[in-house]
């Protein structure tokens, strides 16, 4: 039987988002990043983008203030990425055998180890959980230690290692993190078929909480490869570390020769282009790269210290992967790195105009449509938009009297209006906006404030 499948665009054809829905349903499990659950409407489905719109197949457009979750720092069609990845695709597109480097390899990694202060030699993957993991070996065969540390609130991808994991509530027990009903890890995560024994390797802590990294060290330091973290806490409420957290975690972790970790996936070629590290003068052993490395294509990094990463380079440590060296993923973030450094950083100058206007901006409608208790928070590139009542939040503990029910709302209305914001109510900023996207952007989300319920 072959099935006939409709032509894309085929006169008379129904191309509404409901028609592509009910095809879905047939062959789908669903959208094919599942961590978050789905908004309660018609699945949209995206036809093509340009700039910071993302167009349906009705016509309509979404400003895209995700940023495709994150990685499409300069939008969508840069006109000297496209210019990159098309030179690249003509030339060499393909991942390349064990056997063969590539020149991009070391054009990148010369780049990312002048700008990166803890990056003296860097290894290349596909996706930040993927390089995660590559950490974790790492740290483990480097200490001959068995345990990570992680932390409460803090996402770092979706392999068993790092799926889910409650604060343990029983002071008695070692950290070890465990799965309460329906708030894994702070997130609200599936955690069915995860390994059983995945989380046995692991401590889970507070973040942000000098005290509590000083005890569980001072007890279990000698069996502990690795801290790692989050050095902003992106991935919930944007929270920032507290003034000296940072340095404390780095002195600690040598007192006790255990290797630090910055994960920034989403920190790295955002905040900066030597990440928070540089933000915060704080060097880690090793830092895990991803989203907006390439811009808009899959690729990660592992970067760190010489010693750590010479474990791959003697093959003790084994980092595989057929897509690793992947020419058009390089290209790309060839052509990002050089965005980003160009000017002198303009485009980070350019972020933080744009961001400080979104800020006030928000803060204005919210007043006007009776939203007294606004909370926005976030390093450069990200805002974190809730309703508290708070000036800052270092923790998903001081985030718990949030308004979630208005929060959840928020992002719904802002996609009937034509706005998509992250999951977890996040809003990238680009530094290649334009006043007129700008200005529609705040046109947009001023009729999502007017929709949305009061307090
Ligand atoms: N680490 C951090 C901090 C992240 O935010 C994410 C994804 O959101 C990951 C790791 C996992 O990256 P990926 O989704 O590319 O596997």
């Amino acid at each position: 039987n072959i099935i006939r499948i409709p032509e894309r665009g085929q006169r008379g054809m129904d191309s509404s988002n409901a028609h592509w829905a009910q095809r879905a349903r047939k062959v789908l499990t669903g959208p094919q990043s599942n961590l978050a659950p789905p908004l309660p409407i018609t699945p949209i489905f995206a036809e093509r983008s340009d700039g910071h719109r993302i167009f349906d197949v009705e016509g309509r457009d979404y400003i895209d203030l995700a940023l495709t979750m994150g990685p499409l720092i300069f939008g969508h069609g840069n006109p000297r990425w496209i210019a990159a990845v098309e030179a690249q695709l003509l030339k060499l597109p393909s991942p390349l055998p064990g056997q063969f480097y590539s020149p991009l390899e070391v054009e990148l990694g010369e780049r990312m180890t002048s700008a990166i202060p803890c990056a003296e030699l860097v290894k290349y993957g596909l996706s930040g959980s993927e390089v995660v993991q590559l950490v974790f070996r790492l740290a483990r065969a480097f200490t001959n230690r068995p345990y990570v540390l992680r932390f409460d609130g803090h996402y770092h991808g979706w392999m068993d290692s790092v799926l889910g994991g409650s604060l343990n509530p029983d002071p008695n027990l070692p950290p070890h993190p465990i799965d309460l009903p329906g708030t894994a890890g702070g997130f609200n995560t599936s955690t069915a078929g995860r390994s059983p024994v995945a989380l046995l390797d692991q401590y889970k802590i507070e973040w942000n909480d000098v005290d509590a990294l000083e005890a569980v060290l001072e007890r279990y330091g000698d069996k502990i490869a690795l801290v790692h973290m989050e050095p902003i806490m992106c991935n919930f409420g944007g929270c920032p570390p507290r003034p000296g957290y940072l340095e404390a975690v780095r002195e600690l972790c040598n007192r006790h020769g255990v290797l630090l970790c910055f994960d920034e996936v989403i920190t790295g070629f955002r905040v900066d282009l030597g990440g928070a590290q540089k933000v915060f003068g704080v060097t880690p052993d090793l830092a895990t790269y991803g989203k907006a490395i390439a811009a808009g294509l899959p690729f990660a990094a592992v970067a760190g210290r010489a010693d750590v990463m010479g474990l791959l380079s003697d093959r003790r440590v084994v980092g595989a992967g057929t897509f690793n060296c992947f020419p058009l993923g390089m290209a790309a973030a060839i052509a990002t790195f050089d965005l980003l450094a160009e000017d002198d950083g303009v485009w980070f100058r350019n972020v933080d105009r744009i961001q400080t206007r979104f800020r006030q901006a928000l803060r204005e409608m919210a007043a006007a449509y009776g939203h007294d208790d606004l909370f926005l928070q976030g390093p450069r590139g990200q805002i974190y938009v809730d309703f508290l009542k708070a000036q800052v939040a270092h923790s998903p503990a001081e985030l718990e009297a949030a308004d979630a029910a208005r929060r959840g709302a928020f992002r719904l209305i802002c996609m009937e209006e034509g706005v998509s914001i992250g999951a977890g109510s996040r809003i990238y900023i680009s530094g290649t906006m334009s006043d007129e996207d700008v200005a529609e952007s705040l046109n947009r989300l001023n009729k999502v404030f007017a929709r949305l319920p009061k307090p």
